[in-house]
């Protein structure tokens, strides 16, 4: 396997020798294209500017000038009719004239050598140094029919250019390269820590945080990784805390079924330690099971994919069905209730609701004191259902309010009572499933009131 950052050197040299094909195969056409004919006109007026000074300057010492001319950066070969043929300015590569070049300028006519040289895709004809890559102008040097073809010296002009041309792009292209490798490195180093902290939290290791310094999207990983690990952190804290929670909850009403089991085996014990035990072990019976149920609902709630199963319901209807299944044990503790409930159809999940009302008016029941009282209000808008369930009972300390939906929570003045601590829990979780919200307002010693608000559809 190419690690990303071979892959990353791989790609780059391979771009870098692209494109540099591309560029040669695209100035090459450019050549070919536009500079090549230009050049060639070029030339043509440097070639006849040369022979017009030839021809007018009578006591000419020829191959003296044109040599002198070669040695500025030119190459010459000059053609007599009468057989002269002679190089100046440096040799050719290849220096076989076509006899219908010479015929050309001969006769008195213009050879215009680069603007017809063949196009070739991998030699830019610009640095050809052939006889037939020149131009050939005629002139007539001491009543004799001359030629003089001509390029300019590419050798001669460039070799400095050349030098700190190449000199350029080689140094160009290692600092580059080398920079690259450099940003490369930078670029893959948070992936390779990222990689690593993958590794130590599929180990339950969540206490590796990375440093994001970076506001690029490698950063943006980087945190969102971060929040990713202390979301983990805190849901294995959690679930830590619950699965103790939740084993200490069935541990001591089981230490008490076994403890009072036991004690019923003996023949030694009255009647009516017999049926303190029994009620006893009925009591923890009970709680075990609403404990079991409690969770189970908790769990289904959980659930990602759990669905509502909303039904348009008499919600007043349900509310009051509820007061007359409690109405006994209210008028047996000695509590007065007090409701006003309009007639409201609901569309929510009828099962999950009715839990919702039985924690509050349970609780209410549970936490009042003698002579309370307890009060439920049902009012709606065109928009929502608001539901208060207000109780003159024991309160709520303000430090302990904002703990009161959690799970197992349980507020220190109501341990005397019997509970599991997951009643609000679940009432919140159905609450938000409906998209709707609870508020608790309380004063200790004196009641509470719970206020939610569901929203209609
Ligand atoms: P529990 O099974 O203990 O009643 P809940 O989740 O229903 O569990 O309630 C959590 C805690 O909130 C209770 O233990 C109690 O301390 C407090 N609480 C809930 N309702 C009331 C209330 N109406 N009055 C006073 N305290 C309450």
């Amino acid at each position: 396997m190419k690690t990303l950052y071979q892959q990353f050197i791989i790609t780059t040299l391979s771009l870098m020798l692209f494109s540099t094909i591309v560029g040669f195969f695209l100035t090459n056409t450019y050549y070919h294209l536009v500079t090549k004919e230009q050049n060639d006109e070029k030339n043509v007026a440097i070639a006849q500017n040369i022979t017009r000074y030839i021809e007018s300057t009578p006591d000419l010492d020829l191959e003296h000038y044109l040599s002198t001319l070669g040695d500025i950066g030119y190459q010459f070969y000059v053609v007599g009719e009468s057989g002269y043929s002679q190089f100046f300015g440096g040799a050719f590569k290849t220096s076989e004239l076509p006899p219908s070049a010479k015929e050309t300028v001969f006769k008195g006519n213009i050879f215009h050598g680069m603007e017809n040289y063949p196009n070739q895709s991998f030699m830019t004809g610009f640095f050809t140094n052939k006889i037939i890559n020149t131009v050939g102008v005629p002139f007539i040097y001491n009543g004799e029919q001359y030629g003089v073809f001509l390029r300019p010296n590419i050798g001669l002009l460039f070799s400095e250019v050349h030098t700190i041309l190449a000199c350029l792009i080689i140094s160009m292209a290692i600092i580059s390269l080398i920079g690259m490798l450099f940003v490369a490195k930078q670029l893959i180093r948070p992936i390779t820590q990222l990689t690593e902290a993958t590794k130590q939290i599929s180990k339950e290791n969540y206490d590796l945080l990375l440093k994001v310094k970076r506001r690029d999207e490698i950063g943006q990983l980087a945190s969102s990784f971060n929040q990713m690990t202390k979301q983990l952190q805190e849901t294995y804290r959690s679930r830590k805390e619950f699965i103790s929670n939740v084993s200490h909850d069935f541990q001591s009403p089981l230490l008490n079924i076994q403890g009072y089991s036991e004690l019923l085996k003996s023949p030694s014990i009255t009647e009516e330690d017999r049926l303190t035990y029994t009620s006893i072990i009925e009591t923890e019976t009970k709680r075990l099971s609403l404990l079991t149920k409690q969770l189970l609902l908790l769990t289904f709630l959980d659930q990602p994919t759990r669905a509502l199963k909303r039904s348009s319901f008499a919600l007043d209807e349900q509310l009051k069905t509820l007061i007359q299944k409690y109405l006994w044990l209210i008028e047996d503790s000695g509590i007065e209730l007090y409701y006003k409930i309009a007639p409201i159809r609901f569309n929510g999940d009828e099962g999950l609701l009715e839990t919702v009302w039985d924690n509050l008016l349970t609780n209410a029941l549970k936490y009042n004191k003698p002579n309370g009282s307890i009060k439920i209000i049902v009012e709606e808008t065109n928009d929502d259902v608001f539901i208060q369930f207000r109780d003159t009972g024991m309160g709520i300390k303000e430090e302990e309010l904002s703990h009161l939906f959690e799970r197992f929570y349980r507020a220190d003045a109501s341990r005397t009572k019997e509970g599991t601590g997951l009643g609000l829990a679940i009432v919140k979780e159905v609450v938000d499933f409906h998209r709707g919200s609870i508020r608790v307002s309380s004063q200790f010693g004196k009641g509470t009131c719970f206020f939610i608000t569901l929203p209609k559809l």
